[in-house]
């Protein structure tokens, strides 16, 4: 049985503020978790607030897909190494779709991300009507193969997140036996580029994750923590939820 140490991600979107940021930090430091790597992803201006602490990994929420240059307004890998970031979240269904990046370019960002030695959270999901048609697991496919067809060597080097798109911000998370189905999928769809990372790499499940549904949702075979959105700007509550993995 392959050991897999649990992620807890806080996705705190365009919320937050540098009082929760330093909430958070005093909340995670009153507990002793060793059993779950808790990583805290804040809007870019917040990133200084949480470098310094040990409480918790840093990640992003974005980054460009381009090196350095004429892009006002984007952020570098190498800027957010520079700034203490670790991780990267990659193809949020919100970037996906609301600010329409394309399999390609999430596939260059994978690249920049992996390139500069950051660990990209890449984020997949179905839609409703997706799920609705039985087209899940061909979803799931090809935004996989978008990145890793070509690159088996990332999957080692990521970590992945399920996010049905119907299930986040919407307070109907997946039951824990679609997520695990989806999850398992996700793993098996992933052996055929690499087996032993597909054995190794962490899967998080995102969608409506909260105190109540966590310790369900994480006791699956296949899904080792959570994305956690709404939920996190609650610093109580985002322990709880770290708590249940
Ligand atoms: P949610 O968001 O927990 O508010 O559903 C999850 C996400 O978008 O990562």
């Amino acid at each position: 049985m392959t050991m897999r140490k649990p992620l807890v991600a806080a996705n705190w979107k365009m919320n937050g503020s540098d009082a929760l940021a330093r909430e958070l930090t005093a909340a995670l430091a009153t507990v002793n978790l060793v059993n779950v790597d808790v990583l805290v992803c804040p809007p870019a201006t917040l990133l200084h607030t949480l470098a310094s602490t040990e409480q918790c990994l840093l990640g992003a929420q974005n980054l460009s897909q381009y090196t350095s240059g004429a892009y006002t307004g984007e952020l570098s890998a190498s800027l957010l190494t520079e700034a203490g970031v670790r991780f990267v979240l990659v193809g949020h269904s919100e970037r996906r779709t609301l600010f329409a990046e394309s399999d390609l370019v999430l596939a260059e960002k994978m690249q920049q991300a992996i390139a500069h030695g950051l660990t990209p959270v890449y984020c997949i999901g179905e839609n409703l009507q997706q799920r609705q048609q039985e087209k899940t697991g061909q979803v799931l496919a090809k935004q996989l193969a978008a990145v890793y067809a070509s690159h088996p060597e990332f999957i080692a080097k990521s970590v992945i997140a399920y996010e049905p798109v119907w299930a986040i911000g919407t307070g109907e998370a997946a039951t824990p036996e679609q997520a695990q189905q989806a999850h398992a999928e996700v793993r098996q769809q992933l052996a055929q580029y690499d087996s032993k990372a597909a054995a190794t790499v962490r899967i998080l499940y995102g969608g409506s994750v909260n105190s109540k549904n966590a310790t369900e949702l994480f006791g699956q075979p296949d899904i080792d923590g959570g994305l956690v959105g709404g939920a996190s700007l609650n610093a109580e509550e985002f322990l709880h939820i770290c708590q249940s993995a």
